[in-house]
């Protein structure tokens, strides 16, 4: 209901891929050339609804940098709504899922608070477009906007960040739901072949993974001694005596990690001993839950340690049940058995300083013997892939874009997410084999490295517009 709010994008040189991609990289120069000259004038705007903590947020963050970088002018805004738009577009957002959320309708009432809610924000956004700017419009809360933006002479793409490869009665319901807001729209953006759905024009759709940013905080390489010491300063373990808690900002400049989470443990993480870790938003699909009743019935007193960390839940507007969430997490980890409890760790990293909070992550990710995901639904995972990045042996559910990411056995392992015996048996099996672990990791690298780096998205995102506004209509 206000105007929705600029986010700074700093340029970042694409020049830095070149050694990761090789003679890969002449295409993405190819593109940034053209693109430098089609785009000249003309603006690209991104319409997210949280500037923090969740893959679109993060997958902008990586991405727009570069497209800056480039010389095109790119911009990124995020609304500003009240409280019960967001307790609306999160039951849209897990009914897409195929979950029910909170149970509650998509019906005529509902309708009203949503385009009653985004009715200024869309004349506020659309008196900022000239007509052939392009629009991308990210996830439910924004697929409101379309009309206006199209009014304003502007190609308008929705990117849809969330699926479900069979959508049952409450997926349907809910596409059916922001179905009549897309009819503006010139194309679509969706993680899987499978996410496509029907009622849309399948010819203007397109299937684009997310991708990570290699050289962000939360992926940079980061020295062993530098992880100790960034898992000190955050409280998980104890403060190293020697290192400093460094890492280099995404502007280039060198960084401290001087903010400690809200850290939930028996005792600090022991340096040496092996830890299982998921990184994810406090949300119910990322299963937390799960992952304990696995510890305590599967793993014992024995096996490693378990280490559950999510984003701070004050600061993530658009996610309303994050604190539920994270209440529900502690709750279950006090009622956990004490030699279960004492061998579990939960930590909710600050959001304040957002390239602190990815230096928070990644010493977190390449502390983890093995990395998680044991999500029940999930649109793509980029945890998964900046674990993989990172080397990491990763098990992940075998839903939705995981799938894409590993090829199970090979660089990385699925699992059926509800059945907690087989994720135990994954974890003990990887844990057993240091060797097999690290092929796993080699070759979980070389697959992000070849398929889910932002250069190499970007210039597909080129092309496929090159093409859209060939064909425009
Ligand atoms: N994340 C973060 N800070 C945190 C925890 C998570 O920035 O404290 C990031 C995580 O690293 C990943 C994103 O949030 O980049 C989550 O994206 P994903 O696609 O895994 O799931 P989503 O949240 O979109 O469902």
């Amino acid at each position: 209901m206000a105007r929705p709010k600029f986010v700074q994008i700093p340029s970042h040189s694409l020049e830095r891929f070149e050694p990761l991609l090789g003679k890969d990289f002449s295409a993405v120069q190819k593109a940034a050339k053209k693109s430098r000259r089609r785009y000249d004038g003309r603006a690209i705007w991104h319409v997210s609804s949280t500037l923090r903590g969740g893959g679109v947020a993060e997958m902008l963050r990586s991405l727009l940098p570069y497209v800056r970088g480039a010389g095109v002018d790119t911009r990124w805004v995020v609304l500003r709504e009240r409280a019960e738009f967001f307790a609306l577009t999160k039951r849209i957002h897990n009914n897409l899922h195929g979950d029910p959320g909170d149970g509650g309708e998509l019906g005529p009432a509902e309708r009203q608070i949503y385009e009653h809610s985004l009715a200024t924000s869309a004349r506020h956004f659309s008196s900022l477009l000239q007509p052939r700017d392009v629009v991308f419009l990210h996830d439910p809360q924004t697929a409101g906007l379309a009309a206006q933006a199209k009014a304003a002479g502007a190609t308008v793409v929705w990117r849809c960040h969330i699926g479900t490869d069979q959508p049952n009665e409450v997926a349907l319901s809910a596409q059916d739901f922001l179905r009549p807001y897309l009819r503006d729209a010139d194309a679509f953006v969706f993680s899987r072949r499978q996410y496509l759905w029907q009622g849309i024009d399948h010819g203007r759709a397109w299937t684009m993974t997310p991708s990570i940013d290699p050289f962000s905080p939360k992926n940079q390489e980061l020295e062993a001694g530098a992880v100790e010491a960034i898992l000190g300063a955050i409280g998980l373990g104890a403060r190293s005596p020697v290192a400093a808690p460094a890492f280099t900002r995404a502007d280039g400049t060198p960084g401290r990690v001087e903010r400690s989470a809200e850290v939930i443990q028996e005792e600090p993480l022991p340096p040496d001993v092996p830890v299982v870790v998921q990184v994810s938003r406090w949300d119910r699909l990322k299963d937390h839950r799960g992952l304990l009743t696995c510890f305590e019935r599967h793993l014992g007193d024995q096996g490693p340690r378990l280490l559950l960390a999510g984003p701070s839940t004050t600061a993530i507007a658009d996610d309303p049940e994050g604190s539920a969430v994270w209440a529900d997490v502690r709750s279950a980890w006090r009622k956990l058995p004490d030699r279960i409890r004492r061998r579990v760790h939960l930590a909710s990293l600050p959001m304040d300083d957002l390239d602190e909070n990815g230096a928070m992550v990644n010493a977190i990710q390449r502390r983890a013997n093995i990395v998680v995901q044991k999500s029940i639904a999930e649109g793509f995972g980029l945890t998964v892939a900046e674990a993989m990045w990172k080397g990491k042996p990763v098990i992940g559910g075998r839903v939705g874009g995981i799938q894409d990411q590993i090829i199970d056995g090979v660089s990385g392992v699925l699992v059926d997410p509800a059945d907690l015996e087989a994720v135990a048996a994954a974890i003990i099996a990887i844990g057993a084999d240091p060797a097999g672990a690290g092929a796993l990791g080699e070759r979980a690298r070389e697959r992000v490295s070849g398929r889910f780096l932002g250069a190499i998205r970007l210039a597909e995102y080129a092309e496929k517009l090159t093409e859209l506004e060939g064909t425009a209509r």
